[in-house]
């Protein structure tokens, strides 16, 4: 049976926003000295807005390409660019295929058009100028039949509670924080140092996630909480001893895998659901 104590503590979560999938999930968070997050979405509100445009191409008609092909996609930084292009009407698009961590590739007006980072540009053998990676933004290229058409800057902001979260994670006793992102690694170092995250790597990949979370498990005495939002999330969430998601915008997939999951999306709540274990612990025992 489960001690009358659990009940208190998954109450005082659920009051809180925070869903324990079982106690033993209430216990297991009281022991974690590790927590890995997921940028976009967790640490980020993942909501781009779109800053900057640089085409080769009629201004214009460089923006219907973007937006009709990432019309076909429902990724954060796609619909920022759907949003940007209000006016025009999206050109038909056909053979779409989206590539994880990478873009979109797709066929509009019988051509060939690529829209994403660096890494699909490349895979598909598209040459683009340096100027692109040296962006301090996340970029989003285009290119049209094989060649370069221009880029775009979208930009999302850190939750407001984001810094506090990880004060607080410190101040629990979490001696390492780490971030993990798609996005490029020079945004996600930029985004991990001003909010006092411990480590960071960024342009990964999904699978590459679960590598540094295996890599990060392996070391001794590491109990590993993960948190994230996205479809791609959901291996690494299988993974780490505590998963737990962001449960407002996180994705169904992310949800249902989660031992844990935060109902209002607010990294704080992540120092919060170990604190309501430790005092848990206290009544129990
Ligand atoms: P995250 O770790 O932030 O959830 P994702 O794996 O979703 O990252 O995406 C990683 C990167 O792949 C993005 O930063 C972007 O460069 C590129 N990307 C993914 N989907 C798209 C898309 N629909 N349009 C343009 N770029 C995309
Ligand atoms: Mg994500």
């Amino acid at each position: 049976s489960i001690p009358l104590g659990y009940f208190g503590g998954i109450g005082a979560a659920s009051a809180n926003g925070i869903l324990f999938k079982g106690s033993n999930y209430l216990d297991l968070i009281t022991k974690v000295n590790t927590v890995v997050l997921d940028k976009t979405g967790t640490l980020t509100q993942g909501v781009f807005k779109v800053k900057e445009i640089q085409s080769e191409i009629p201004e214009k008609e460089f923006v219907n390409y973007l937006a009709s092909i990432e019309s076909q996609s429902t990724h954060p930084i796609a619909k920022a660019i759907v949003a940007y292009n209000s006016v025009d009407t999206l050109l038909p698009v056909q053979n779409v295929k989206e590539v994880a961590g990478h873009g979109l590739k797709a066929e509009i007006n019988g051509n060939e058009v690529l829209a994403g980072n660096g890494k699909l540009l490349k895979q598909f053998g598209v040459i683009y100028p340096t100027e692109v990676d040296e962006q301090v933004e996340t970029t989003v290229i285009l290119a049209v039949a094989g060649k370069y058409a221009g880029f775009v800057t979208i930009a999302d902001e850190a939750k407001p509670d984001a810094k506090q979260a990880i004060t607080t994670l410190h101040a629990v006793g979490v001696n390492k924080i780490v971030m993990l992102s798609g996005d490029k690694t020079s945004i996600t170092q930029k985004v991990a140092k001003e909010l006092g995250v411990d480590e960071a790597y960024g342009d990964l990949l999904p699978e590459d996630k679960v590598t540094q979370l295996e890599k990060i498990k392996a070391e001794p005495n590491r109990v590993v909480a993960f948190i994230g939002d996205g479809i791609n999330d959901a291996p690494v969430l299988a993974l780490s001893d505590v998963g737990m998601a962001m449960g407002a915008l996180g994705s169904d997939v992310a949800i249902e895998t989660a031992d844990v999951v935060i109902q209002n999306d607010m990294p704080s709540k992540i120092a919060t659901a170990i604190k309501i274990g430790k005092a848990t612990k206290k009544i129990v025992y």
